[in-house]
């Protein structure tokens, strides 16, 4: 979500004193700021945007998993007859589907609202900058206000990254957001990226009608991810229809005049591609990873140290190398995660209220969802032998399940990577 500017404020209201004021209400700021409420502090949380929940539950985990499903619910009914059920074929109202996910986010962000008055913490309507240790200005559409508090939490979250050379619009060339809210299923979709979000979103597209074409740097899918679970996966997908170029980037997008553009392939290397051919597709879906979101929080005026890849350095127990100011969630290095932000959020708000609570990061699971869904915990095959640790690996193929079958869902396998030793 892009920060708007806003108009200059008349003036200043008075300011008001917290324990703990939190910049962002997404999954990591508004757990941070229910748990220290809980733990009898006094909170305040400070949102740009009109609705709170974030990024997860206005433009990401909310609205992708509701057409998720909606999309593989109708995907299903290609096992209909098999199983004994008839009648007139099934029809997508794209526009229904929409409000099916809109109320989904409404239910959601309401929730959202109903938890902050429960839990006493004042919401301010605005865009936080840290004036300095202990000082938060809120600049809302109308006025400014300073909040004083002890401690300060950036859980700001992170914005869709872009690529140099192509510029999004949403109506044809889109980020998630574009493509979570397009009003008629494109003939065509590249998407840029087969890591998670362009891969679940290529899905929802492909099971609703779309001819998909996904463009990947690396000779495989889900980059990161266990490989022999992502082969196993890749050949589930090429199954449903969607194409692959794997190796490969955009190295040119040239616009069909209002109609989409057709794209020229390279190969990773920037070389000539295999399949020299261009493509001519409708829609274009940028989904090359995402990026914290720190901008106009002050943290260069504040000496806020980021990494390379502008996320905020914390220590161990979230504290940047400001006094009294931390860090939690997509705007701190780890998995882009809304379970990670919110158990980040739960440990902070325990440490600020005295407690020594802490994250591990090792068993934060993970799910891409796909059909079959790729979901994991722990390291993958790669990391354990790259650690040089000796390991056994146990498979169980899905289609050796009988209730997987039954259900049409034989593809795919469980996998268990123990130490060879202990068995962890
Ligand atoms: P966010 O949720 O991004 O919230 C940050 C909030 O801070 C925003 O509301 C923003 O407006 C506000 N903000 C920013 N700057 C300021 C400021 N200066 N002042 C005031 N407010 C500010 N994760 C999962 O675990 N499961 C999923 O299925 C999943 N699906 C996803 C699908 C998509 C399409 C996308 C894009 C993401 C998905 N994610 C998923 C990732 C998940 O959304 C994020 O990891 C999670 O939202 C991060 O939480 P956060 O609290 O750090 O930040």
């Amino acid at each position: 979500m892009a920060q708007k500017k806003t108009k200059s404020a008349k003036a200043a209201k008075p300011s008001q004193s917290y324990d703990v004021a939190v910049i962002g209400s997404g999954p990591g700021g508004y757990v941070c700021a229910i748990r220290a409420s809980q733990l009898g502090l006094r909170v305040a949380l400070v949102e740009g945007e009109a609705q709170l929940g974030g990024t997860c539950l206005n433009v990401g985990c909310i609205p992708s998993k509701a057409l998720l499903h909606a999309s593989a619910v109708y995907a299903q009914r290609a096992h209909w007859a098999d199983m004994g059920l008839e009648g007139s074929a099934a029809r997508v109202n794209l526009k229904a589907m929409h409000a099916y996910k809109r109320a989904n986010i409404e239910t959601n962000t309401k929730g959202v609202v109903y938890l902050m008055r429960k839990h006493k913490i004042d919401v301010h309507a605005g865009w936080g900058k840290i004036a300095a240790p202990g000082e938060v200005m809120v600049q809302s559409q109308k006025e400014k206000q300073a909040l004083r508090a002890k401690h300060i939490v950036i859980a700001t979250g992170s914005r869709n990254r872009n690529l140099p050379g192509i510029k999004v619009d949403e109506k044809r060339v889109l980020s998630s957001t574009g493509a979570l809210a397009l009003a008629q299923v494109p003939k065509h979709l590249l998407v840029i990226g087969a890591g998670i979000i362009g891969l679940e979103l290529g899905s929802v597209w492909a099971r609703l009608g779309a001819k998909v074409s996904v463009v990947e740097m690396e000779e495989r899918i889900a980059p990161g991810m266990d490989l022999e679970l992502a082969r196993a996966l890749h050949k589930s997908l090429v199954r449903q229809g969607l194409v692959f170029h794997l190796g490969q980037k955009v190295a040119a997008l040239k616009s069909l005049g209002g109609k989409g553009y057709t794209a020229r392939l390279a190969a990773a290397d920037g070389t000539t591609a295999k399949n020299a051919k261009p493509l001519s597709v409708s829609h274009v879906l940028v989904a090359v990873g995402r990026e914290p979101m720190t901008e106009g929080l002050g943290l260069e005026k504040l000496g806020a140290a980021q990494d390379k890849a502008g996320r905020i350095v914390i220590d161990s127990g979230f504290a940047t190398n400001v006094a009294g100011v931390y860090a939690i969630g997509d705007a701190v290095a780890g998995p882009m995660l809304a379970h990670k932000a919110s158990e980040e959020g739960a440990a902070l708000a325990e440490r600020l209220a005295g407690q020594n609570s802490a994250v591990n990061y090792r068993t934060i699971p993970s799910v891409l969802y796909t059909e079959p869904e790729l979901a994991w915990v722990g390291q993958t095959e790669e990391e354990v032998k790259k650690e040089g640790r000796a390991y056994r690996v146990g498979r169980f193929p899905l289609s050796a399940n009988g209730r997987a079958r039954l259900m049409g869902a034989g593809d795919g396998l469980v996998k268990l990577v123990s130490d060879a030793q202990s068995d962890e």
